[in-house]
């Protein structure tokens, strides 16, 4: 194992500071040279201290001002500048993609034309353009190893194994913030309720996500992109417990599951030394007969029409999955921001899919301007309607 250079982007989110964990467990493995953060100076300072980049990328040019008088011996840029130049630097090996949304999209795509290996968290850019993020992959021979725990599963689990013994991949879904409430008792819920996810601490959009069985939506996009599997060949079952990250079925029945604890540093520091494999530092505590009882469940689509939804644009193609998604990240982040209700979110990402017409086969540009132009939709929409 020769020591890896690492682009973190999104250093300051959960994913990000699980990362900083596993890579500074190992100091003698991994070195960050670039990591990039939005808006949060008061934790970037403190990772640039404690990390001492060459490069790093900021969100405006009021922190790059104010960082750059603290820290005059780092290089600093600003927005997809800053991100994009933050993942191709000449020395970085692999680019772990931790920013939350479809920013990431430019910087992976950058990343892999300059031929770096990419550890993928931000599944958005998977499911925005995974068709040609794959291809440039491919082109570029370039590794993608998943960072998103059940795509890791399956991962590991696929390793070493023939295509062609493959039936099908089932995704678990531990249900998010609500999923023991019904429909009608969905409509007055909280944000502060939709935020306390009963397994995993993560940042505020997956949560909301997860809530909405969006999460797993996109989990499905990106599973197929990720596996080139056939979304008849994409199974969800509901596992309450989180144990289970997912499992491969073999044509004879057979089934591969991989298990852990919710600890998110296991499949970061897998997509770090992928195929090596390394102690976690202060590993959690995991004990299965403490466990006791897994339990899996089918998954309700009407209860989560998102998950359905997810099924139907990712068999539409093209550009539907784009919209899916893109709708999706303006009304997450309007119920975060307080302006619109729970349901809503529903609401809105149904209708851009509904809104939307695709009669030709669409390019990479013009699904960047279809995401453009669906985040302009929804946000008058939101305007339009406000608060129901
Ligand atoms: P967080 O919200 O915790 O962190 C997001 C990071 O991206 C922060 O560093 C943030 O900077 C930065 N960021 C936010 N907006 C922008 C922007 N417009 N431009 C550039 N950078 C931006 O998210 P998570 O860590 O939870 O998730 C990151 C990605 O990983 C998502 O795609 C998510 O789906 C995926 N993922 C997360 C998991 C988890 O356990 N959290 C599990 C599996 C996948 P700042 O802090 O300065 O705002
Ligand atoms: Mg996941």
């Amino acid at each position: 194992f020769t020591m890896k250079k690492i682009a973190l982007l999104g250093a300051t989110g959960s994913i990000g500071t699980n990362t900083v964990d596993v890579v500074t467990a190992y100091p003698e493995l991994f070195q960050i040279v670039s990591l990039t953060f939005h808006s949060n100076s008061e934790k970037g300072a403190a990772l640039i201290k404690q990390l001492k980049p060459r490069y790093v990328g900021v969100g405006s040019e009021r922190i790059k001002k104010e960082l750059g008088d603290r820290f005059p011996e780092v290089e600093f840029g600003v927005g997809e500048e800053g991100l994009i130049k933050a993942a191709t630097l000449e020395e970085v090996d692999v680019v772990l993609t931790a920013v939350t949304g479809s920013v990431g999209l430019n910087p992976t795509m950058a990343a892999i034309e300059a031929g770096k290996d990419i550890a993928l968290a931000n599944k958005e850019t998977l499911v925005m353009a995974g068709k040609w993020v794959m291809e440039a992959a491919k082109k570029n021979n370039v590794s993608i190893l998943p960072v998103d725990s059940e795509h890791s599963a399956i991962f590991q689990c696929l390793d070493g194994q023939a295509q062609g013994n493959l039936k099908e991949l089932v995704i678990t879904a531990s249900g998010g913030s609500f999923r023991d409430l019904t429909r009608v008792e969905l409509e007055s819920v909280t944000l502060e309720q939709a935020l306390n996810h009963p397994n995993w601490s993560m940042g505020k959009k997956i949560t909301i996500d997860s809530s909405t069985m969006m999460n797993k939506g996109l989990e499905v996009i990106e599973a197929h992109w990720l596996f080139g599997t056939d979304y008849d060949k994409i199974k969800v079952v509901l596992h309450k417990e989180s144990i289970v990250h997912s499992m491969i079925v073999f044509t004879d029945g057979a089934y591969l599951a991989q298990l852990g604890p919710s600890d998110m540093r296991e499949p970061i520091q897998y997509a770090l030394t992928y195929p090596t494999r390394l102690p976690i530092k202060n590993e959690r505590a995991f004990d299965l007969t403490q466990i006791g009882q897994l339990n899996f469940e089918p998954m309700d689509y009407d209860r989560f029409p998102m998950l359905a939804l997810a099924f139907y644009v990712g068999k539409k193609g093209g550009a539907y999955p784009t919209v899916y998604n893109a709708a999706n990240e303006v009304a997450a982040n309007s119920f975060i921001d307080g302006k619109i209700s729970y349901l809503q979110i529903e609401h809105f990402v149904q209708q851009a899919v509904e809104n939307y017409q695709e009669t030709t086969e669409v390019t990479l540009k013009e699904v960047i301007e279809i995401d453009k132009q669906t985040r302009t939709i929804v946000e008058r929409w939101i305007k339009e309607e406000g608060r129901l």
